[in-house]
């Protein structure tokens, strides 16, 4: 997962200083007044109060508006340097300050924190909408978008324009001011609905908590699972009865532990029900929503809302991420076919007498799961001490793919005592950026993994990248080791890709940091794959008290379970995404659509309507489509992994982990932002677009069959 604490692509499109008698209205004492002096601006935790970001938030929102002021108004005629370039200057304070902000809010928040938050977010979503949609700005980007091959630009900058156009005109710049009208009307109305859209699924998905009468159904259940069953149900005045609360996917993990199947099955369709008629139907905003941002994709000159959406993404069109999920079914439902014969054979030699189900799925292929597959935690992690993982793992991958080395640097402040900064050094032993890494769980903190920025490269401004790392691993008691799972090994080398990426990066312009949703995860997932070569493994899977290496047979396990229930795991994810897409590919005169028959429909079409593998989510729930910022999205993952395990098997035809490959790999992937189309960018990598049968493999689905 990375974070982001961009502000919209415009308003990051960070900057400054053009007119230096706007700086110092803050006092000089607010740490954010000025560039930190600190090596590579890093942040001065020392010094910075909570009593200081709202000040330097209103004074940076105020600074950015005056310089975007200037260059509308300027007299001058549009060039790219006083008006692109001037904008990419704009907004260094308000940048620095939501920077440690944002990052504090999720790392080391406090009551004050929270409130600032609640205080500034609106201020910033109405900062940048009057930025981005500055119709004096958009005249001056235009006129250079048009006349953007006469300007004697390198390639890079003129992506930027064209970048910056598209910006403005994804908001809806070119409308007529009757179209711009009823965007807003659109976008209004949309912004309710998804509201009530969360409010109904969590209201359906409280309601839909299952009570349990008699102890004895709860049979499987762990002690404290049923302790906090028989809470939930004093939570909701029930005393002496037990309450199963509902997850937001389909399945639900206590599946996996009932064995009274009546109750299994309760579960189950109190899960799928959500938002399927009752008081918290869901329905109606689902057809709602799928109609009215068809029409959005219409006034915005596509033919549907994911053609709009996908447009700014690598996929580019709904037709090459629908190309990508369905080229994947066959051996998804292949594989997940295969899984459920062997549940059927597991039910049949307990003689259970009945046929398989969606609800029975979790149960048995957790037995499955321990009789062929089950790693013992308490086994692994002995050898896996945090300290050895990160820098005889992590770090030695790095050294050994790109050359690059780490000193810590203790001398830095920072924001809490557990935290560690490490200065990064290029092969020719230049430095190249700071590293943060904030490993242990506080309660003060998000849950997850994430990366993010204090900094983020650019040569206009002269920054360098300072990048930070969050996990949420238990801390040792005082003088014991830090002993992690392998899945939190494999979180390191997930984040740590991301951070490569940042520290990588080598682009002129602030807008080029960050790209979109279906590419982010790429180098982070690709990643991961160096936690299990074997020169990388064995150097830091260790005794943290012998140093003996990891015996093999559990070496052998961690890899076979990684293709455990792939098939089941992989059509759900597919079904949802396919669901995803059908819903927002519908044409903008369309009827309004009956939500089951649509969704019936769609899965066949797909064929993926298999009766023991339903959908990761129903429309009813899918809050990542309806509820959150995935409408058109939710294929993104897959998307990236795809991507991810190509390049793993370009590395593999290449030679594995050398210098040559990872500088390749550097220069051609990490360096580069979003410098230019991601799509060309990879297929200059790999010399062909992305194909998905590398995917298949690591899965360790079956080959599709011939059609
Ligand atoms: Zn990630």
């Amino acid at each position: 997962m990375r974070i982001s604490v961009r502000l919209s692509l415009a308003a990051v499109a960070a900057a400054a200083v053009s007119a230096a008698p706007l700086a110092a209205q803050l006092p000089a004492s607010n740490p954010f007044a000025a560039p930190s002096p600190l090596q590579y601006q890093a942040p001065q935790f020392d010094r910075i109060k909570d009593s200081d970001y709202m000040p330097a938030f209103e004074e940076g929102m105020k600074q950015q508006r005056a310089e975007v002021d200037a260059i509308a108004d300027n007299p001058e005629p549009p060039t790219f340097e006083n008006t692109i370039v001037a904008f990419e200057r704009s907004g260094q304070l308000l940048t620095r300050v939501a920077k440690v902000f944002f990052n504090m809010d999720q790392s080391n928040t406090n009551d004050t924190i929270q409130k600032i938050k609640g205080e500034v977010a609106p201020k910033l979503a109405a900062h940048n909408d009057a930025i981005n949609l500055n119709p004096k700005i958009y005249a001056r980007v235009k006129a250079l978008y048009d006349q953007r091959d006469t300007l004697g630009l390198d390639a890079e900058s003129k992506f930027l324009i064209e970048r910056d156009h598209l910006a403005f005109v994804r908001a809806g710049a070119e409308l007529s001011d009757a179209d711009k009208a009823i965007l807003m009307k659109l976008d209004e109305e949309e912004s309710t609905l998804t509201t009530q859209f969360v409010d109904k699924v969590l209201a359906a998905t409280n309601a839909g908590a299952v009570v349990v009468d008699d102890r004895k159904q709860l049979a499987g259940l762990s002690e404290n699972d049923v302790a906090a069953a028989a809470e939930a149900a004093k939570e909701r005045k029930l005393e002496g009865k037990w309450v199963l609360v509902l997850q937001n996917t389909t399945q639900q993990p206590v599946l996996a532990s009932l064995t009274d199947r009546a109750l299994r099955q309760r579960v189950f369709e109190a899960s799928v029900r959500r938002g399927d008629g009752g008081a918290n139907d869901t329905r109606p905003i689902v057809a709602r929503l799928a109609e009215l941002r068809a029409q959005k994709g219409k006034l915005l000159g596509f033919p549907t809302y994911a053609a709009y959406v996908l447009d700014d993404e690598m996929a580019k069109t709904p037709q090459n991420a629908l190309k990508l999920l369905t080229d994947i079914v066959p051996a998804a439902t292949d594989k997940a076919n295969g899984e459920a014969a062997r549940l059927q054979k597991q039910i049949d030699s307990e003689k259970g007498g009945f046929t398989l189900t969606a609800a029975d799925w979790e149960l048995y292929s957790e037995k499955v799961r321990k009789a062929e597959y089950d790693l013992d935690q308490a086994e692994l992690k002995p050898y896996l001490e945090l300290d050895r993982v990160l820098q005889d793992g992590v770090f030695f991958a790095a050294n050994q793919l790109y050359g690059i080395t780490f000193k810590p640097r203790p001398d830095l402040p920072v924001y809490q005592s557990d935290v560690r900064v490490w200065e990064v050094f290029d092969a020719d032993g230049k430095s190249l950026a700071l590293y943060y890494g904030d490993y242990y769980q506080r309660s003060n903190k998000s849950g997850g993994a994430w990366c993010d920025s204090f900094v983020d490269q650019s040569r206009l401004l002269g920054t360098r990248p300072v990048i930070v790392n969050n996990t949420n691993f238990t801390k040792p008691g005082p003088g014991a080791p830090a002993l992690i799972s392998f899945e939190d090994a494999t979180t390191l080398f997930h984040e740590f890709g991301h951070a490569l990426h940042g520290m990588f990066q080598n682009v002129k312009y602030p807008t080029f940091a960050g790209t979109p949703r279906d590419f982010v995860e790429f180098p982070s997932q690709f990643n991961e794959h160096w936690a299990l070569e074997p020169a990388v493994f064995a150097h830091y899977a260790k005794h943290y008290q012998t140093g003996a290496p990891m015996p093999d047979a559990l070496v052998a396990k961690i890899k076979k379970a990684k293709t455990f229930n792939q098939g089941y795991m992989t059509t759900e994810y597919v079904a949802a995404a396919l669901l995803d897409l059908a819903w927002h590919t519908l044409p903008p005169d369309a009827p309004k659509q009956d939500v089951g028959a649509f969704e019936k429909d769609a899965l066949e079409r797909f064929q993926v309507a298999l009766a023991v593998v339903p959908p990761r989510y129903h429309s009813t729930y899918f809050s990542h489509i309806w509820g959150g910022g995935y409408a058109a999205g939710y294929y993104g993952y897959l998307w990236a992994e795809v991507i991810d395990d190509d390049t793993w098997s370009w590395f593999k035809e290449n030679g594995g982990m050398t210098r040559k490959n990872g500088q390749r790999f550097r220069d051609m992937i990490l360096s580069r932002g979003h410098s230019e189309d991601l799509a060309t960018m990879y297929r200059n990598f790999r010399g062909r677009d992305p194909i998905v049968q590398p995917l298949l493999e690591e899965r360790g689905l079956a080959a599709p069959k011939k059609k």
